[in-house]
């Protein structure tokens, strides 16, 4: 027998043990050249490139299910072997060329252009979306801005209520107001403005909304652009960014401008000492009262523990400090009353930090207690000394000290001791006839 045998002489049988050996047993390539009797030459270019023909596997053909042939398991290197379909061309290589696999991706280039298509027709129709929303709120805003600068109404500030006058005094007298006219300069450039107007913002909040409605207040068509937000399909404004406009007559009288802004500002106007105009500066002094004693709630509950979230008092506590108000208890008192509860939840409950929610319904408690105690006897409490840690509102500076002439300069705590009574608001009015008399020949001299 030829002992200088090629691999590709070998027969079927010899050629599969030879793989056999030479994948699974460490045989050396001498010695296999020696078993099967090679050609030693067949090394010359490495053993394993010898091998040339495929070993059938037991695997089937993913495409048509014929048996799948495969290259030897090189030696030295884990080399990747290819598999391969003799019936239908298929190898497990990237990018195989058999018929099936050429579909297969033919059809995924399709999938994928009409993805793609789709996408970018989202896209386009999303885009147009867009557009008719922009000039469907351009168009929107036009027409609201149009509104607003026809507004051709204005009110006299005399006429306005008690309420709405002390408001808008505050904003005349705080705020900037541009090239004497009435027009608001934004409170985003005026920080710290808004928060005092009132003892909560949220009420000043509310007022504006209110006087918007009543159309009290206008928006600037003037404002910036970004004042106005379209949400949900419909024109938000931001209080922070829009210019207010104040629709009051004596404001655009540019005549008068200065006397008349002086007027606004000192409230220097005739009022009447009718019951019911009595009752109305009654109705104020307890709201701004009740809104200076829910502030001084929050102030001591935040003193206490700074993570105290803003407390709004319950329905039963609302009426239960206006009721106190009603009586004609002074402020001085019922913030003595709240101090008085605030110190008994304290001693009672030392461990201020531990249970919040607990400390808040005990407070809660303490206020009713002492509320029915003060209702029962007014000199149940001394009136409490203005904290001078708390800084007055603009509408409680106006009402008391401006409108009603309480002089703290000299007194530094007759707000909180005057009682809320007719009598005392007729004398203050009374008073006031006299001040202003002295105002407007001042003003006058201007
Ligand atoms: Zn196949
Ligand atoms: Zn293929």
């Amino acid at each position: 027998m030829d002992n200088n045998r090629n691999i590709d002489d070998l027969s079927e049988v010899e050629y599969e043990n030879l793989v056999k050996d030479y994948e699974t047993t460490k045989i050396s390539i001498n010695d296999l050249i020696a078993k099967y009797k090679l050609d030693p030459s067949c090394k010359k270019f490495g053993f394993y490139n010898a091998f040339t023909r495929y070993i059938k596997t037991k695997l089937g053909c993913p495409n048509c299910g014929a048996r799948l042939y495969r290259e030897v398991f090189p030696r030295k290197t884990d080399r990747r072997v290819v598999y391969k379909c003799f019936e239908c061309t298929h190898s497990d290589v990237p990018y195989c060329q058999c018929d099936f696999c050429r579909d297969v991706r033919a059809k995924e280039l399709e999938r994928h252009r009409e993805l793609l298509e789709q996408e970018q027709a989202e896209e386009e129709k999303r885009k147009q979306e867009e557009l008719l929303k922009q000039a469907y709120y351009r168009a929107h805003l036009i027409d609201y801005l149009k509104d607003q600068s026809n507004q051709t109404e204005f009110f006299s500030f005399y006429d306005l209520s008690l309420e709405d006058q002390i408001a808008i005094s505050s904003i005349c007298s705080k705020a900037t107001l541009i090239d004497n006219t009435g027009v608001l300069i934004s409170f985003e450039l005026q920080p710290g403005i808004k928060e005092n107007f009132f003892p909560q913002t949220e009420k000043f909040e509310l007022w504006l909304e209110q006087a918007f409605k009543n159309r009290l207040i206008s928006v600037d068509p003037h404002s910036k652009i970004d004042a106005f937000i379209f949400n949900d399909g419909s024109l938000k404004i931001d209080l922070n960014k829009v210019n207010f406009k104040i629709m009051i007559k004596e404001l655009y009288d540019s005549e008068n401008y200065d006397e008349n802004l002086k007027k606004i500002r000192t409230m220097c106007f005739s009022y009447p000492e009718t019951d019911s105009f009595v009752n109305n500066v009654k109705e104020l002094w307890h709201e701004i009262g009740y809104q200076e004693i829910v502030y001084y709630i929050n102030y001591r509950l935040k003193l206490i523990n700074p993570k105290f979230e803003e407390y709004i008092p319950t329905l039963k506590i609302e009426r239960c400090i206006r009721s106190l108000f009603k009586s004609g208890v002074s402020i001085g008192k019922i913030q003595a009353l709240i101090h008085g509860a605030v110190s008994s939840t304290t001693s009672y409950l030392p461990n201020i930090n531990e249970n919040l929610p607990h400390i808040k319904n005990h407070l809660i408690f303490m206020i009713e207690k002492k509320a029915k105690e003060l209702l029962n006897d007014h000199n149940r409490f001394k009136n409490a000394p203005r904290d001078y840690r708390i800084c007055q509102s603009d509408i409680s500076y106006i009402f008391f000290n401006i409108f009603l002439g309480m002089d703290s300069d000299k007194n530094p705590n007759i707000i909180n001791e005057t009682p809320c009574n007719d009598e005392v608001i007729r004398s203050l009015l009374q008073n006031k006839k006299t001040r202003n008399e002295d105002s407007l020949d001042e003003i006058q001299f201007i």
